[in-house]
């Protein structure tokens, strides 16, 4: 969107109708991009083309243009901006706004509704994944199952048949980069970087995991080489610098996205260098193999508990729309384990909730004397 004089006029437009009463949001949308009234008011307000200049600006404008589906709970936030829109067509010294641009920018980029979150994770929830076959010399699925869920935010699978461990990838979208989390098990003649690149388009790749296991990482030789690929090596210090992390595992880090901050919570117990990625665009929590529908397999259950301290912490203060891990090994039967092999029919669902973070925060904490097996609706607590 380049023109935008026109875009500020569409938001004073806006604000103009709404004020006047509540409408319906598809009414609103036909009305406000209609070209004859937007011009008509472009020549009522005389408006000049200095802001056009302020990047800045338009970025705030674009960014509330692309959440305005969800006007009506917007509309003050809105009205902040636009009112200050409006006042800096006026403003002989542009410049000078700029942090408080940078600041309405970051809160307009921080809306998403709680309708488009809720949303969100139902498509999650209902998403059919690949998940092998009986017979494997048959099975036509692809490679890897590629699903563009929204926000920002799509999630992968690897085919059942060319791997058991059939692991979920993330992928974490923003306006200048595209954030690879986990390169999946398999090594060889994998699909995965021409997957990655025909979403990234000419944005650059960056490649993290959520832990070190080999079933997380196996296609990571085939970004290693890659100009417009930034691969991080696993391990507890890579990841202390790269997320800016000085007391492992107690610090919460970060990675800029450009548009957003992503949260990198230490999460050892399963595997030493394990991370958890919260995405306060989407509001998921990726969580590798410290939590997932299946057999928790525990390595160290003292920092398996205080993981999930942190975990829980986290959730306390801030918005966790979904938990999203590295497998799925549960079916549709509460507490029911799909078993090893190539085929998993009647799989349960990717999401878990606070609910059954706080499920499992009890059954861990009960069962820190005793360290058994312990199966719960969602999980299998394996010491
Ligand atoms: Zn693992
Ligand atoms: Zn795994």
């Amino acid at each position: 969107m380049r023109d935008l004089t026109k875009l500020s006029v569409l938001f004073i437009l806006f604000f103009t109708q709404n004020s006047f009463g509540h409408r319906g949001e598809n009414d609103g949308h036909e009305r406000l991009s209609d070209p004859v009234r937007i011009d008509q008011a472009l020549e009522e307000l005389e408006l000049n083309n200095r802001v056009k200049e302020n990047t800045l600006c338009e970025d705030v404008a674009n960014c509330l243009l692309e959440k305005q589906a969800a006007m009506t709970e917007l509309a003050t936030q809105m009205s902040v901006v636009t009112e200050y829109i409006s006042r800096l067509m006026e403003d002989e010294e542009l410049k000078q706004n700029q942090d408080r641009l940078k600041e309405l920018l970051q809160q307009c980029r921080d809306i998403s509704t709680e309708d488009q979150v809720a949303e969100l994770v139902a498509k999650i929830d209902n998403t059919h994944w690949i998940h092998g076959s009986e017979d494997c010399n048959v099975n036509a699925d692809p490679e890897i199952q590629v699903e563009r869920i929204g926000m920002g935010l799509s999630i992968m699978r690897q085919n059942k048949c060319l791997t058991a461990e059939a692991p979920f990838l993330y992928i974490l979208e923003s306006e200048d980069k595209v954030v690879l989390i986990d390169t999946g098990d398999i090594y060889e003649g994998s699909e995965l970087y021409n997957q990655v690149q025909a979403i990234a388009g000419d944005r650059e790749i960056v490649v993290t995991h959520t832990h070190a296991h080999g079933d997380h990482t196996g296609g990571d030789n085939s970004f290693s080489k890659k100009e417009n690929c930034q691969l991080h090596s696993t391990g507890i210090e890579n990841n202390k610098e790269m997320f800016g992390i000085e007391n492992w595992p107690d610090d919460i880090g970060t990675f800029d996205m450009g548009d957003r901050e992503l949260q990198i919570i230490p999460v050892p117990g399963h595997e030493r260098s394990s991370i958890a990625i919260y995405d306060p665009q989407s509001k998921v929590m990726l969580t590798g193999d410290i939590m997932y529908p299946g057999r928790l397999y525990i390595n160290n259950y003292p920092d398996f508990l205080s993981s999930l301290d942190r975990l829980k912490e986290f959730s306390e203060e801030n918005e966790v729309s979904a938990y999203l891990g590295g497998h799925v090994e549960m079916s549709n039967e509460p507490g029911e384990d799909i078993g090893f092999g190539n085929y998993a029919p009647n799989e349960r669902s990717l999401v878990l909730r606070n609910s059954d973070l706080d499920q499992l925060y009890d059954a861990a904490y009960k069962n820190s004397d005793s360290r058994d097996n312990v199966t719960l609706d969602q999980f299998i607590i394996y010491p």
